[in-house]
């Protein structure tokens, strides 16, 4: 039988891929496309009390700091770079104000925020992140069933850092986000996009699949189908360039090839460069203004 479609209820879905949680388990889980509005989300989707034995992993938050060798350095040069991108990215042209960082992780936007004189929120829901968070920077820290604490139009900026895809129920998620925004606020969302080089290259080896830990899949249709209702106008698109290397690297890996970082380079960078003709970058920002 088809499954439903979680945002559009439509039952006009099918199976798309079966893909491995290569990260963690190894359980297989089935990802199903939305022929009405473009989603494709995983299948079965654990509940809230199964979901933490998903992220039962140190290395998924990317807490640890002070790894020694030389992937830990490269990717903690191509952290300070990307946040610098990420800062600007979500503040052109807008002045400083309060923002609101969904699944703030260890606090490193938000700190890079405090840096430049925003004041901020940081919403998570692992408390080692969140420890870790609390003695970095000077931001309240909520967890996610705490949102409802939040004041309605209090936010000049929101920001969903590859975010939006852990989510299970999107309606609700939307609805927030409308509510704690205010008027003119700017929304921005980072996202895989599986329309990528990189994505279509690997398939089901992709390692932004990364189920059952995303619930859905999006690429421009699928997000422009779930904002179309909303108070939300897509004002700009943009991309994070280092995320088809980091990709393509875990994808490699996890199939055990030799040279994963030889092969995930040469591949992160035809990712890009397909890209730059198509539009089609491994991981997408979407940048929204409220009504
Ligand atoms: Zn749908």
């Amino acid at each position: 039988m088809n499954k439903k479609c979680p945002w559009c209820d439509s039952n006009k879905t099918q199976i798309n891929l079966w893909v491995k949680d290569l990260f963690l388990t190894q359980e297989t889980f089935e990802i199903h496309e939305c022929n009405n509005c473009g989603l494709l989300f995983t299948e079965p989707r654990p509940s809230q009390n199964e979901i933490g034995k998903y992220y039962q992993s140190e290395e998924y938050y990317s807490h640890k700091e002070n790894k020694k060798g030389f992937i830990p350095k490269l990717y903690e040069m191509v952290k300070s770079i990307n946040l610098k991108n990420k800062y600007n990215m979500a503040t052109a042209g807008l002045t400083k104000g309060k923002v609101l960082d969904i699944g703030c992780g260890v606090g490193d936007f938000l700190q890079t925020m405090e840096a430049n004189g925003w004041k901020t929120t940081g919403i998570e829901p692992s408390e080692d992140a969140k420890t870790i968070a609390c003695q970095r920077i000077n931001a309240t820290l909520l967890l996610p069933e705490e949102i409802n604490q939040l004041q309605d139009e209090s936010y000049d900026l929101i920001t969903m850092w590859h975010v939006l895809e852990h989510i299970d129920d999107l309606k609700e998620e939307i609805k927030q986000l409308q509510r704690l925004l205010k008027k003119g606020g700017r929304l921005l969302l980072a996202l895989p996009n599986f329309k990528s080089y990189d994505a279509m290259y690997y398939k089901e080896f992709w390692a932004a699949y990364d189920v059952p830990r995303h619930f859905n899949h999006f690429c421009k249709t699928s997000i422009n189908n779930v904002f179309k209702n909303s108070e939300l106008k897509r004002t700009n698109t943009s991309k994070l360039i280092w995320d088809a290397y980091y990709i393509s690297y875990m994808s490699e890996k996890y199939q055990h090839h030799s040279l994963p970082l030889m092969r995930g380079t040469i591949r992160g960078m035809l990712s890009n460069i397909t890209a730059r003709k198509n539009g089609e970058w491994s991981s997408m920002v979407y940048i929204f203004e409220k009504e």
